[in-house]
């Protein structure tokens, strides 16, 4: 029998014209041809629905940004009707639109006021990555304006996350991406503690003492590269996909202390934190931070359309400014800059925040949901559980007494993850490949939570005999 045309064949279904056809971001790409994707079809609340038509919660609102769910009308609606009035235009120039006019106000507006001086001139791009990388401009510039030329050594941290384009990537420190991609690139950029207590802390050492330490360790660093040479501090508030490290409760201060003794700036990415996942509008705001800059993303849209922000204080625009005046230029820009249909959405998420009071209404269901991890520490598999807000992360252990991890090859993180999506829920796998985050969308019911810390429950007891018999291999 004739073989029907490529064409056709590989038609055949979703799954296997996704194989031929697709990279896909973050995955063995080679055993990804013999799995495929589980593919979604359509969102509700905070359900997506497979083409068999399973239902799974999302406890990852995706990629850690749909804030209102997946099926918001108000955000289609904003988007229709700015698609049919201006679809595109750009802000190159002289050139300017009403949404992301009124888009900058807003965000100054809900800005944190913990800037070293008021957060108020905003540049927009499409992705974290971009604002990241923008970000990190507009740094360099600024040394350039300032006079200091010297100074631009970025200080990232181990397993900490900014984007994937070639500089955030050098900047970040995940597992996996620098070596293959020959990165970092350049020797502008140097790597600092990741602060989790839970696996770093010495026998003994409190929390307390691990963040002197953290900071003790950054100050030799800055010293070692020389302090007229290092720029700025990228980070995340609480470390994101690199395992939601949320660090001990005065770290942020001890390390603040040493950037300012340096004058090296910081940069709060709060692409994960913005908009009230930590249960303040913003994560600096959680921890304390004073930062220079602040970059954002994701729930900016609730994830909707590509949007993202890099907020600036007073004294960089000024230096920028003045700069921009002598060169000419300030010559940066992306066509996709502050645009229309995603300043739209973004003013219209922004406005659903601010009606719902979104920022209290994370704080009360962070107590359910922050109680609901504490309660699962009574399993056998779970060595660390702890939530901020609605972001948490469940670290699974071979020994609680010892603190013995799964050996690598056991696949504990990948083996709890499947099982999940067997029992209807998607969490995250995050490094060092052990622990497995939540951060669902900000509208989850307190019922909506207990069934899916439930699934999750019943997800580590399925799979927790397999995961002790390869331990035992
Ligand atoms: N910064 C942080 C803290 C992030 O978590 C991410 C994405 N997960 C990014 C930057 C990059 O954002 P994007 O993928 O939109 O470029």
């Amino acid at each position: 029998q004739a073989l029907l045309p490529v064409s056709v064949r590989n038609m055949s279904t979703n799954k296997t014209r996704d194989i031929d056809y697709q990279i896909h971001s973050q995955a063995d790409l080679r055993f990804h041809e013999s799995t495929g994707s589980i593919v979604m079809t359509k969102g509700d609340g905070i359900y997506v629905i497979d083409e068999q038509g399973n239902r799974y919660i999302e406890g990852m609102a995706g990629l850690w940004c749909t804030g209102l769910g997946f099926s918001e009308p108000r955000l289609a609606q904003a988007a229709y009707d700015q698609m049919m009035t201006l679809p595109q235009y750009h802000t190159f120039g002289n050139k300017a639109h009403n949404k992301c006019i009124d888009l900058a106000e807003k965000l100054v507006q809900v800005m944190p006021t913990c800037g070293k001086s008021p957060l108020n001139k905003v540049y927009f791009g499409s992705g974290g990555g971009d604002s990241n990388d923008t970000a990190i401009k507009i740094i360099w510039n600024y040394f350039n304006a300032i006079g200091k030329p010297e100074k631009k050594k970025l200080i990232g941290r181990v397993r900490g996350y900014h984007g994937s384009t070639v500089v955030t990537t050098s900047i970040g420190a995940q597992p996996g991406m620098h070596q293959p991609f020959d990165c970092p690139y350049g020797d502008r950029f140097v790597h600092t503690n990741v602060p989790h207590h839970y696996t770093f802390g010495k026998d003994g050492e409190t929390e307390e003492d691990f963040a002197t330490r953290m900071a003790d360790d950054l100050e030799k660093l800055i010293l070692a590269e020389g302090p007229d040479t290092v720029a700025a501090m990228f980070a995340e508030p609480l470390q994101g996909a690199g395992g939601v490290v949320i660090p001990p409760a005065t770290y942020w201060e001890k390390m603040q202390t040493v950037l300012e003794k340096y004058n090296v700036m910081l940069v709060s990415d709060e692409v994960i934190t913005g908009f009230a996942r930590t249960g303040n509008m913003w994560g600096c705001e959680t921890y304390g931070m004073r930062p220079d800059l602040l970059t954002c993303a994701k729930q900016l849209s609730s994830g909707y359309l590509p949007i993202s922000a890099v907020v600036v204080g007073q004294h960089v625009y000024d230096a920028i400014a003045d700069f921009s005046q002598k060169n000419g230029v300030f010559g940066h820009g992306y066509t996709y800059s502050g645009h229309p249909v995603s300043a739209a959405v973004a003013l219209e998420t922004i406005q659903i925040y601010e009606e719902r009071d979104i920022v209290n209404s994370v704080r009360a269901l962070s107590v359910p949901f922050v109680n609901g991890l504490t309660d699962l520490l009574d399993h056998p598999l779970v060595g660390e559980a702890r939530g901020v807000g609605l972001v948490g992360v469940v670290q699974l252990i071979a020994d609680k007494e010892t603190k013995k991890a799964f050996h690598p090859s056991v696949k504990a993180g990948m083996k709890v993850f499947t099982a999940c999506e067997e029992h209807g829920l998607i969490p995250r796998v995050t490094p060092p490949g052990d622990r497995l985050a939540f951060c669902p969308p900000m509208i989850i019911t307190e019922e909506e939570i207990k069934d899916m810390l439930g699934r999750f429950r019943k997800a580590l007891d399925s799979v927790e005999p397999a995961l002790r018999a390869a331990q035992a291999d």
